[in-house]
């Protein structure tokens, strides 16, 4: 059969060859405990600080001045958002607001909160999947001891980049800070978190063609932080546990390598994006793109094939070589219909017909006009052989 298209890097992304390469120098030269005192622990402890400072300065803060931007390196982002939620919002009691698209695990841990005793309201969106700021108004003015606000950066299924910014403005007023989940934007735009404004910033290293496993919460120098775990010195006693420094390494190999070549990449991906759905709508095949009308990644579609079942339709393309989501939750096989698409106020026949398409730095053109091609002759034996039984 012919080789898969990977069109599902919302998930996970590869590896860059040259970052499988810097992944593997970093193991082998930096093996030792960086908490060891040894000279073998003090070479890895310096690689491991200097990746923090790198991998902080490319995310836009600041790790060199006197009030220094702290980066607590996590396993990944499911980590780095629940530290947020729970490490910033002090002991139950106070409210946190969250948007109604956020991943599972913002959602999850906010809904466990609620039942620990925080109370927990979500901000709406609009039909184009963008956060209410006037909804973010009202609740700001009507819920009393808002401790935290977490809005993602930009959303994981439709790709709709949220207004982040004025969400902060708004916040700043009210005294409030901010979290983002900047997973899908970290590697692909430009991020800056000084210039946001934000208080926290998650990111993980596996969706921009990093090592799976390591990822991390910036967090602005003045905000208190209360840790998960306990037992150890490491990073600040924020987060113990011997720190992965080949990980943390190939987390900054991936964003080094996106920052090279960055405005040339999200042209190119935009590019992608151009051809993927005017290939598809060329060919006449019945689709709504979501989110299309305002801001959004590049390498991400979101679409609803109208009269088609998503599950039916992302096992068929399975079969036909085109590896994609049915976007719902990161965790592929999930058919639970998505709280983000519902949250735009999509029918539950847009729904049951919504697949998610992305694509990454190792994609090209050849690679969207054959997937469009699959899609395109997959629909049509899908429709010859509804029309058939
Ligand atoms: N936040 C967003 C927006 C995501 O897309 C994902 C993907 O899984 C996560 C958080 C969780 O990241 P991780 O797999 O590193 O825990």
């Amino acid at each position: 059969m012919a080789r898969t298209i990977y069109l599902d890097h919302n998930s996970t992304t590869p590896l860059l060859p040259a970052v499988a390469v810097r992944l593997a120098e970093a193991q082998a030269e930096n093996y030792a405990n960086p908490a060891s005192q040894h000279s073998e622990g003090r070479r890895a402890r310096r690689a491991l600080e200097a990746a923090r400072e790198r991998i902080t300065n490319l995310l836009g803060g600041d790790a060199s001045c006197f009030a220094a931007d702290r980066l607590i390196f996590t396993s990944g982002a499911t980590e780095a958002n629940t530290l947020a939620l729970r490490g910033l919002a002090g002991p139950p009691g106070g409210a946190v607001l969250i948007s109604a698209i956020e991943h599972p695990s913002v959602s999850e841990t906010a809904d466990q909160m609620l039942r620990e005793g925080y109370r927990i309201e979500r901000i709406g969106v609009n039909a184009h999947g963008v956060v209410q700021l006037d909804e973010l108004d009202r609740l700001l003015a009507e819920v009393p001891n808002v401790r935290l606000v977490s809005v993602m950066l930009a959303n994981n299924e439709t790709g709709v980049i949220q207004p982040v910014g004025e969400v902060v403005a708004r916040c700043a007023a009210a005294g409030v800070p901010v979290h983002t989940d900047a997973v899908q934007v970290v590697g692909k735009l430009p991020v800056g978190f000084r210039a946001l404004g934000v208080a926290a910033l998650s990111f993980t290293a596996h969706k921009f063609h990093g090592p799976r496993g390591v990822g991390g919460l910036l967090v602005g120098a003045s905000l208190s932080l209360t840790p998960l775990l306990h037992g150890g010195p490491q990073q600040a006693g924020l987060r113990p546990g011997t720190e992965a420094v080949d990980l943390a390494i190939g987390a900054q190999a991936a964003l080094e390598a996106w920052y090279d070549e960055a405005a040339e990449r999200a042209a190119r991906l935009a590019g992608l994006q151009r051809r993927f759905e005017t290939g598809l709508k060329n060919r006449g095949v019945p689709l709504r793109v979501w989110g299309s009308e305002t801001d959004r990644l590049p390498h991400t579609s979101c679409l609803s094939f109208d009269g088609f079942d998503r599950q039916a339709l992302m096992m068929a393309l399975d079969l036909a070589g085109i590896a994609c989501s049915t976007g719902s939750a990161c965790a592929s096989g999930s058919s639970e219909p998505s709280p983000t698409l519902i949250a735009m106020g999509l029918s539950a026949e847009q729904i049951r017909g919504a697949l998610r398409f992305s694509w990454g730095a190792l994609t090209t053109t050849a690679h969207i006009d054959r997937a469009v091609d699959r899609i395109c002759q997959t629909i049509n034996d899908l429709r010859l052989s509804s029309q058939r039984t």
